[in-house]
């Protein structure tokens, strides 16, 4: 199996006094908090660079929420992989629902993004899931597939991607899916991935991802082809980020 990953996204929350709650979390690991976890914390943009030099030395990684899919250039507020990597983040979200939907993004946007990834050097984490509609419509297989056979880039492998399975009614809402339905998505998106990377689709890692907290962790945690955590509300408190890792 592969190295499980407690990755936190911060979202549109933290200022920079938020780096004592990082450096609460990285003291928690570092006291064997997460066992044999690997930890990540994506915070905004703006505390990129603060978050990775107060990490350095830390078992804790750094990533970021999104990134453009070109290098640089003329594109007024987007922030490249390249630029990402410069200033010390390890790993990338793309295609996370709030941006498919706030921002329009297509498959083709966020396997652009995951390429970029890739050629910066970073991990991007890839987020697919279905909508309550989809899911009581009995279409979550199907939808699951279709994103992920758009966004997963060529060359894919586990040690420059990562997979998020994040249903869109269970993101902020206290709401999980059964840990039944949670095997099913999870054996299924192996299986397609074996499917398109061969092998290799062993060693990539599917998180899941939606209201996960330190009371239900270890129930989600255990469920097969489950290797980790994306995590919203809960990363934004060490205790609580700290209670899901120790849960792996
Ligand atoms: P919550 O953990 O707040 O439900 O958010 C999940 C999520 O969207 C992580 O990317």
């Amino acid at each position: 199996r592969p190295r499980p990953l407690i990755a936190g996204n911060w979202k549109m929350n933290g200022l920079l006094k938020g780096v004592g709650e990082l450096e609460a979390i990285a003291s928690g690991i570092a006291g064997g908090g997460a066992g044999h976890a690997e930890t990540l914390i994506c915070p905004p943009f703006t505390l990129i660079a603060r978050f990775a030099a107060a990490a350095a030395g830390q078992h804790i990684k750094i990533g970021a929420q999104d990134c453009h899919a070109k290098p640089s250039g003329a594109h007024t507020g987007d922030i490249s992989a390249e630029m990402l990597k410069d200033c010390g983040a390890s790993y990338v979200i793309v295609g996370h629902s709030e941006r498919r939907t706030d921002h329009g993004e297509t498959d083709a946007d966020v396997k652009a993004k995951a390429e970029a990834a890739q050629r910066a050097g970073i991990i991007g984490i890839i987020c697919i899931g279905e909508t309550r509609a989809e899911r009581e419509s009995g279409k979550a297989l199907e939808v699951v597939d279709v994103q992920l056979a758009g966004s997963l880039p060529p060359g894919a492998t586990g040690a420059n991607v990562v997979i998020a399975y994040e249903p869109v009614w269970a993101i902020g809402t206290g709401l999980t899916p059964t840990t039944g339905d949670i095997k099913e998505v999870h054996d299924f998106i192996r299986a397609k991935l074996i499917a398109a990377l061969g092998e290799e689709g062993h060693n990539v890692r599917i998180l899941y991802g939606g209201s996960c907290k330190p009371s239900n962790a270890a129930e989600l945690m255990g469920v097969d082809n489950v290797d980790g955590a994306l995590v919203g509300g809960a990363s934004l408190k060490a205790a609580d980020f700290l209670g899901i890792a120790a849960a792996y």
